[in-house]
Formats: structure tokens, C-alpha cells, sequence
């Protein structure tokens, strides 16, 4: 970038977009920032409240960070450790958002729930024995507890153990964990962005077209009002394409050479909800267990308190669905079809034949019936009654299909920014572990197209008002006592458990 960039256009308003407009915003105040929702209101998509698990994913319950034992039996817990590192993140901006007014009630996005992960099977006892040894060596983890004794379980979590046949269980808990409302989120720092000088946030605008303009620098970004099909043309120095599952999309309409050979693969999901206040209240966590068969890591079960605007729920899930949509509220079903291009075809192809175990579980899925869903929700709550539980459509998520993959090609299930090599447009691709690593995710954004703002001491004095931790490595040893320090801070302003 030969200039620096004063025309921002951030496309879609879910926890992407909006914590990249604040951060701007706030990083530079002269930035004039224009956002675009194809919605008639803020982020509806994957960081809407029920569309997603709303677990601030910390590395503490999910087994999926954690391979397998090695064969000395110990379990590396690497993965974990810098899961709760981006998180923690996420955490101090929102905590520091809170100081300054940007972010309101705690209560309305973020609530303490404890984490817990729960195996059965005595090889998997061994397993979560192993990880726990791992992880509670580390300062982020000291806290967390491990049991095999149903009883302690059962005051852990009462579902679990109630009318469970005896076997080998175990589980680990940290009462550190938390339930997050991203919707919640994205909605106040869009309000807060849309009050600022040179900043508007405009829904119910899709975007359907990005150019490069003549001059080979800028972008013209055309959006459709939807009440009445009018169409508006707007230029830009940089553009975040945000859209979640919309952004390859958009990423083949500008004609990157970065997104060529990309393909999406949808994948939709479904859960389970009890409203039923006797249950309800005889369960306060997040309890995640071990993928079952082929299903994705994304799929791994998990059986959650959810609190949503003041209202404590149980979900279950997610159970995966087959689906062609990349957008769960404003997709079409030709979504899928229409990103086949000459130079993905093959990739996808190659996808398919190498995933025949997925997609044989998709379809497995689909034709679920209510009977088969309640055996699953049975392996963790033997007790539950079809009558206290509803299906309802959980978000979708688009994976990434790369033409790098290598021969066989994989499916992605990490969250990767592309970014133009020119860095005039970013964009996100993948969705995992995703809304908790916003602002990991995010600031590499600003420091691969706004470099300048984070450049030197200024830089990071500046980031660092608005997200304390930043550029301090918490995770060394040498970061326990700074961890400790900031940390509680961030949790004691989020009304959140320390230790
Ligand atoms: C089933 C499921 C469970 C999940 N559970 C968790 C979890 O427990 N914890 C966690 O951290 N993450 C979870 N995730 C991932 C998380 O939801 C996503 O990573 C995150 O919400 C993505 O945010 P985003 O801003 O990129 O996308 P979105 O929130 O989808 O926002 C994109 C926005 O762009 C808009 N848009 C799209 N196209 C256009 C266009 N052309 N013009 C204008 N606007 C457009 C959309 O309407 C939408 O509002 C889950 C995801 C799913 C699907």
C-alpha cells in the first residue's frame, strides 16, 4: 500500500467486522468507516445467539485441542494453552471496552459457566487423566479439578451421573469458563461505531459487487438497498470482506489471485434446547465429551447452559446438517452451485472423494430422527425426556477448500485470513475456533494492512489501550504473575470467576 488507508468499508456486522471497526476507530480516529448488513438488523448470521454455542472458547472443556495420548502416555497440551492465550484477548478487550463505556451490562453478552469435560470408557478415564496432568501444570489451567468419582461429578453436574449405569467416567472442571451472547457483542460495538465522526453502520444492504478501480489502489464497493433494489457505488482504500459464510462470494467477484482455487463446503447445524426449569436449573456448565464416529471436530457434542438475553436454557448438540446455503438468513440455495468455478472444480472433487466419511455422516445426520438424537443427548444426560427438548437451526459454517491442500485435499476447520498481496482487502475463511479469537484474529488483520498503527512503542501503547495484553506473552512462565494480575482485572470488570 503505497498510501495509508482512509476509506475503510467493512462488509457484514457480525463479531469480525464490528471488533475491526472499533479497533480502527479507536487506533485511528480520522478513519472514515462505512459498514454494510445485507440484514435489516446487527449481526443475525453465525454470531447471533442461538446460531452458535456461545462457549468463549478457552482450551478448559474441548478434548478437540488435545490430541491424543503420546506413546509415554502424556497428552500435549500446546494447543490448549495458545487457545487460552487468543482468548484471553477477547477477553481484555471486552473488559477494557466496558471501562470505556463502549460495551454495557456484562450480564447482556457475557455470564460465568463453568467448563467441564466428560469422558467414559476406561481408556478415555486415562486419556482425561493425562490431560489434566498437562494442562494443570500450567498457570492458565491451575485451577482445574479431575474426577473419576461419580459423586463429585454428579455435584459438578447432576445430569450426568442421575440414572447413569455403572462404568468408568471422568471429568475435569474450571470454574473460569464462560457463556458468551456474540450477537449481543457485535450489536454494541456496531452502535457504538455508527456514533462516531466519518463512521456509519448501514443495514439491510447487501453487498454484491468489489472492484478494483482504474488506478489498480482502490476498490469499488457496489451495494443494493433491499427495501427498494437501489444501488450504490462506494469507493474504498481498504475492504474487510466480514460476510462469514457470504465471503467467498464476494472473494471470487473481486478476482484475487490469493482466493483463486477457493471452494466452500457448508456445513449447517441443529440443536437441541430445554426450557424446562426443573432440568434447567439442575445444570450450570458447559460440558463437552469426545467427537463421535466421522463427525467433524466441529461436531463434538456438548451439552451447555446458555443465557441469552436474561433467559437460562440448556442446548445440546450441534447435530450436523447437509445444506447448499452459505447464509443461514439471507443464503440461497444456490449458493453452493454458484461457487463452482473452472478453477475449484477440481479441488472440490478431490474433496468429496476424500471425505466420503464425512459426507456419509452429513446425510447420516440429516435423516436423523428424534429417537436418534435423544440417544445421543442420552450418553450425556441418560435421564433426558424427548418431551423437554425442541430442534431448532443452528448457524452454518462455510470451510474453506484450498487448492494447496496437497493432492488429497482436507477439509478446514481453523479460521485463516487472506489478505491481498497489495493488503487493500482481508478477508476471514473457516470458523473455528472463531468468534472467542475475534481479536487474535483482528489484530493480524491491522497488522498486515495497517501496519503503521501498531508500528514501535507508539504502537503498542496505543493497542494496548484498548486491549491490555497486547504484544505481552502470557503464557511463559515468566507471564504468570502479569497473567495474574490483568487477568483477574479483566475478569473482576466481566463478572467472571479468577481461580
Ligand atoms: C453451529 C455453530 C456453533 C458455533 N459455536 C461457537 C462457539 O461456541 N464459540 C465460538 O467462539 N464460536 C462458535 N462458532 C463460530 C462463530 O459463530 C463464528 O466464527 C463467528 O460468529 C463468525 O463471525 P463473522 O463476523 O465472521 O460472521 P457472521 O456473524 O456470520 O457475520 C457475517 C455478516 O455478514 C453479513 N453478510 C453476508 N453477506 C453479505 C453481503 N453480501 N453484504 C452485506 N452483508 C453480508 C451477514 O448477514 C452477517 O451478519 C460456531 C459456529 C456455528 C455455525
Amino acid at each position: 500500500m503505497t498510501s495509508s488507508p482512509h476509506q475503510v468499508v467493512l462488509i457484514g456486522s457480525g463479531i469480525m467486522s464490528t471488533t475491526l471497526g472499533v479497533l480502527l476507530k479507536r487506533l485511528d480516529p480520522t478513519l472514515k468507516i462505512t459498514m454494510f448488513e445485507v440484514a435489516d438488523e446487527i449481526s443475525p448470521e453465525a454470531s447471533n445467539g442461538w446460531n452458535n454455542a456461545g462457549t468463549g472458547h478457552a482450551g478448559i472443556c474441548e478434548l478437540s485441542y488435545t490430541p491424543h495420548p503420546e506413546p509415554d502416555g502424556t497428552v500435549n497440551v500446546t494447543k490448549a494453552i495458545d487457545i487460552f492465550q487468543e482468548f484471553e484477548s477477547s477477553l481484555q478487550f471486552w473488559a477494557q471496552s466496558v471501562r470505556d463505556g463502549i460495551l454495557g451490562d456484562t450480564t447482556s453478552f457475557i455470564n460465568p459457566v463453568p467448563h467441564i469435560s466428560f469422558v467414559r470408557t476406561a481408556e478415555q478415564v486415562a486419556y482425561l487423566k493425562a490431560r489434566h496432568e498437562g494442562l494443570a501444570a500450567h498457570h492458565f489451567f491451575a485451577p482445574m479439578e479431575f474426577s473419576t468419582d461419580p459423586a463429585k461429578i454428579g455435584e459438578w453436574a447432576p445430569l450426568l451421573t442421575e440414572e447413569r449405569t455403572d462404568e468408568p467416567i471422568a471429568a475435569t472442571k474450571m470454574d473460569g469458563g464462560s457463556d458468551v451472547n456474540f450477537g449481543n457483542i457485535s450489536r454494541q460495538l456496531a452502535a457504538w461505531l455508527d456514533q462516531q465522526d466519518g463512521c456509519r453502520v448501514l443495514t439491510g444492504h447487501r453487498v454484491v459487487d468489489l472492484q478494483r478501480k482504474a488506478d489498480g489502489k482502490r476498490w469499488t464497493v457496489t451495494a443494493t438497498r433491499r427495501f427498494d433494489g437501489e444501488s450504490y457505488d462506494f469507493d474504498a482504500d481498504f475492504t474487510f470482506v466480514g460476510a462469514g459464510g457470504g465471503s467467498l462470494l464476494l472473494l471470487q467477484k473481486a478476482k484475487l489471485p490469493e482466493a483463486w482455487g477457493l471452494g466452500g463446503f457448508p456445513i449447517g447445524g441443529e440443536w437441541l434446547v430445554c426450557d424446562n426449569p426443573d432440568v434447567v436449573s439442575r445444570h450450570q456448565a458447559k460440558v463437552y465429551g469426545q467427537a463421535l464416529g466421522a463427525a467433524p471436530t466441529m461436531a463434538v457434542p456438548h451439552l451447555d447452559t446458555r443465557v441469552l438475553d436474561g433467559k437460562t436454557s440448556l442446548l445440546f448438540g450441534p447435530y450436523a446438517a447437509w445444506t447448499t446455503k452459505y447464509l443461514h438468513r439471507h443464503g440461497s440455495f444456490l449458493d453452493l452451485p454458484r461457487t463452482i468455478k473452472p478453477h475449484n472444480i477440481a479441488t472440490l472433487l478431490k474433496i468429496g472423494a476424500s471425505n466420503l466419511d464425512l459426507i456419509g455422516y452429513l446425510v447420516q445426520q440429516g435423516t436423523q430422527s428424534m429417537a436418534d438424537r435423544m440417544s445421543v443427548l442420552r450418553e450425556f444426560y441418560p435421564g433426558a425426556h424427548p418431551e423437554d427438548w425442541r430442534l431448532i437451526d443452528a448457524g452454518i459454517r462455510v470451510q474453506a477448500i484450498k487448492q494447496t491442500d496437497g493432492e488429497a485435499g482436507i477439509v478446514h476447520y481453523g479460521t485463516e485470513v487472506l489478505t491481498s498481496a497489495d493488503r487493500t482487502v482481508s478477508a476471514l475463511l473457516g470458523a473455528s475456533p472463531g468468534a472467542s479469537t475475534s481479536v487474535h484474529i483482528i489484530t493480524e488483520v491491522i497488522e498486515k494492512s495497517f501496519p503503521h498503527l501498531l508500528e514501535g512503542d507508539e504502537g503498542t501503547r496505543n493497542m494496548r489501550k484498548c486491549v491490555p495484553t497486547y504484544r505481552h506473552d502470557l503464557k511463559r512462565a515468566n507471564g504468570a504473575s502479569l497473567f495474574r494480575e490483568l487477568g483477574r482485572s479483566a475478569r473482576d470488570a466481566l463478572g467472571l470467576a479468577f481461580d
